[in-house]
């Protein structure tokens, strides 16, 4: 009893380690997604690695955004304007009326 105590609790220490390590590694899966490590962590420990791979791959990859601006965009000729108009100039020139909408641009 004592010897087999003994064995068993660095077996189940190094099966908890292990485990605890592969949801590390799974984690830092979560890097450039949109779902921070701690979370990725918390899911790969407490609902197995193999969900939390699943459960990464399937969120959304994180887009970088450094900046917006608005740009205003005719919906006819497409070309973006970067001050607000509410009809294009462009098409205007053609007897054409077309409407100029304002558009979210990401600035790398
Ligand atoms: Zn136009």
């Amino acid at each position: 009893m004592l010897i087999q105590g003994m064995l068993l609790t660095p077996a189940i220490l190094l099966s908890i380690a292990s485990y605890a390590l592969l949801a590390v590694l799974v984690a830092f899966m979560a890097f450039g997604r949109r779902m921070d490590y701690s979370s990725a962590f918390v899911l790969c420990f407490f609902m197995t690695p193999i969900f939390g791979i699943f459960a990464i791959m399937k969120s959304d990859k994180t887009i970088r955004i450094s900046h917006y601006t608005t740009r205003y965009q005719c919906t006819v000729c497409n070309y973006e304007f970067t001050e607000e108009a509410a009809y294009c100039s462009l098409c205007g020139e053609n007897g054409e009326e077309a409407k100029v909408v304002p558009i979210r641009k990401i600035l790398a």
